[in-house]
């Protein structure tokens, strides 16, 4: 590919709301455009490295015996409404209505539809068990779109769904793909984990999450470095051992407020450091309505709000966690922002122990006996935000296997693989006929990519001051040949053409910088957008038969530095 023929549109400044190094490279590489919230247009470059993350996980998955057909992305309601979920899915599901008034949604997830084409298509245990998948936009309608296509309303996901005819049958497709997303994260240079997963509401048997290891990561996941276990923090939490939960509640501080106290003097009066992260500290407050429970949201030098939690009765088994251990991450509106005086008598802080479940006390604030105060949900406080740290389990504790003491680490959920057991198959009536001629449901399993997401997440990995790395397997171009004054002299253009020409016939992905630029913008472009390989061919080294060649990341024992070789060996050495 030639630069003046392709769209290159790089930046040296990333828009000021951009939070994460992946999402300013994006930006700045302009790899991806916004559109609107949590929408984005992949232009040419990005969308070369797109269809490069696809081609692993289509090989991939063909390998491991799926077969790629493409669903609609509008869905329905009548399906959803078969399995109950059009009512529970929630407003992550974006509703639309057709001209007739009928109801469809822009596809958040497949299980309906494929479960549809299988009672339709499947009659008898010898199709079984068969493994479908596709490539495909997603709309999901995040409550805080961000990060750019780390967390977007519309993304691409692969999203596969295995049938079978036992049990049995679905754990051997379950291991197959598991181990074909082990191919797919290696192949494309990702350091990750599988961790198993909470089954959750669906009630499948088994379930286990990809989690690419960044300090950016949404998730934080629990292992033990002295064995196998590894489990995402809301399962680890939830085979805690017991003693954890009902450690006795101990009052670390316990001080006096005036009236009208601001954040500053709860800040003061607790000793805690006032950082520019929101911090939510959890304690009891004796006021003139009894004893509550509240949260302080405290953000900078704000107060952002109180929220109480309720009365102390019905909260016997909440406990606070450290405050120092808890950053609760949340948009704030700014019109919300400034010192809100607060009235109260007393604060207890309780540390050391962590909210058993936290969200169920944030998020269930409309259950009965639940109460938050003076918050606007949604404008306010954003319910996976604010739980986001709060754990029952920490660095430390005993491992659920006896073997050794977890460790915490944070991770962006790039893969999910999922036995679903045959809840949607019963709910859909989607039924074989066994050896024996006996109608029965079938068993499910289904496997989630986030290939928009890999994106991103590649990125938090490999990158450097200058900007992307790609791993080889991700790069939009293999290598780029630099031409100093292209336009200008002969002998460049000729050393080039012939470079570009052959490395092309040897079946590579080269792009030729044949702009009438500096050379200096060139290579911080080439830098920027992390094209693996780079060549500079000009007029100054041509007179000595030599070009230059430079990788953007030195390899194991080497320099990295920039290395003249000869323009005729050129073509072998770089092959
Ligand atoms: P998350 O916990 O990050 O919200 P999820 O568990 O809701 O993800 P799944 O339903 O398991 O997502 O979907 C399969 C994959 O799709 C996820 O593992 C993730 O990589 C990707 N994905 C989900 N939501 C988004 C999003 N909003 N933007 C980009 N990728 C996403
Ligand atoms: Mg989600
Ligand atoms: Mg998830
Ligand atoms: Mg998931």
């Amino acid at each position: 590919m030639r630069a003046t023929r392709f769209f290159i549109s790089t930046t040296k400044e990333a828009p000021s709301e951009a939070e994460l190094v992946s999402h300013k490279l994006m930006l700045r590489a302009g790899l991806i455009k916004r559109l609107g919230s949590g929408l984005y247009t992949w232009m040419p470059l990005g969308l070369r490295v797109l269809r490069r993350v696809e081609a692993v996980v289509r090989e991939e998955m063909n390998r491991a015996g799926a077969i790629e057909l493409l669903m609609p992305a509008v869905q329905p309601a009548e399906l959803w409404e078969e399995t109950g979920r059009w009512a529970v899915f929630g407003p992550q599901m974006l509703k639309i209505k057709d001209r007739h008034q009928r109801d469809f949604c822009f596809g958040p997830t497949h299980e309906e539809v494929i479960t549809d084409v299988a009672r339709r298509e499947i009659k008898s245990y010898r199709q079984l068990p068969v493994n479908f998948y596709q490539i495909q936009m997603k709309f999901r309608d995040e409550i805080r779109p961000r990060f750019g296509v780390m967390r977007a309303r519309e993304f691409l996901m692969k999203d596969a769904y295995s049938f079978h005819a036992s049990k049995a049958s679905l754990a051997e497709t379950y291991q197959i793909m598991y181990d074909a997303y082990t191919r797919v994260f290696s192949r494309l240079g990702l350091t990750f984990r599988a961790v198993a997963a909470d089954t959750g509401a669906i009630g499948g048997s088994a379930s286990h999450e990809f989690h690419v290891l960044a300090d950016s990561g949404e998730d934080l996941i629990a292992y033990c470095p002295d064995s196998d276990y590894a489990a995402n923090v809301e399962l680890a939490e939830a085979v805690a051992p017991a003693t954890q939960r009902t450690a006795p509640q101990e009052t670390l501080r316990e001080v006096e407020t005036p009236k009208q106290t601001t954040c500053e003097d709860v800040a003061a009066l607790l000793d805690i450091p006032l950082t520019r992260t929101v911090k939510l500290i959890a304690g009891m407050v004796k006021g003139s309505a009894g004893e509550q429970m509240v949260a302080l949201l405290l953000r900078g030098d704000h107060m952002l709000n109180e929220v109480k939690l309720g009365k102390l009765e019905g909260f016997s088994d909440f406990r606070l966690a450290n405050e120092a251990e808890i950053r609760a991450v949340f948009n704030c509106s700014p019109g919300f922002l400034g010192p809100v005086g607060l009235d109260l008598a007393k604060i207890r802080v309780i540390a050391d122990h962590t909210v058993a479940a936290m969200s169920d006390f944030v998020c269930g604030a409309n259950k009965p006996k639940y109460h938050l105060a003076g918050v606007n949900f949604g404008r306010d406080l954003q319910e996976p935000d604010v739980v986001a740290d709060i754990r029952n389990v920490a660095s430390g504790d005993p491992s659920p296997d006896g073997q050794g003491t977890l460790q915490l680490c944070r991770g962006i959920e790039v893969g999910h693989v999922f036995q679903l057991g045959s809840t949607y198959s019963q709910a859909m009536n989607a039924t074989y006929l066994d050896e024996a001629g006996k109608s029965q449901a079938m068993e499910m399993g289904c496997y989630g990519i986030g290939v928009s997401r890999i994106v991103a997440s590649a990125i938090e990995q490999h990158h450097d001051e200058k900007g992307i790395i790609w791993p080889a397997t991700m790069a939009p171009f293999w290598l780029v040949i630099v031409a100093i004054g292209y336009g200008k002299s002969e002998m460049v253009r000729q050393a080039a053409d012939t470079l570009y020409a052959e490395l092309i016939a040897a079946g590579h992905d080269v792009l030729l910088d044949d702009r009438d630029e500096r050379p200096g913008v060139m290579f911080a472009d080439a830098e920027l957008i992390g094209i693996p390989h780079r060549v500079t061919v000009g007029e100054r080294g041509l007179k000595d038969g030599v070009i230059e060649y430079q990788p953007r990341r030195a390899a194991p024992g080497q320099s990295g530095e920039a290395q003249k070789i000869t323009l005729a060996d050129a073509t072998e050495f770089l092959t």
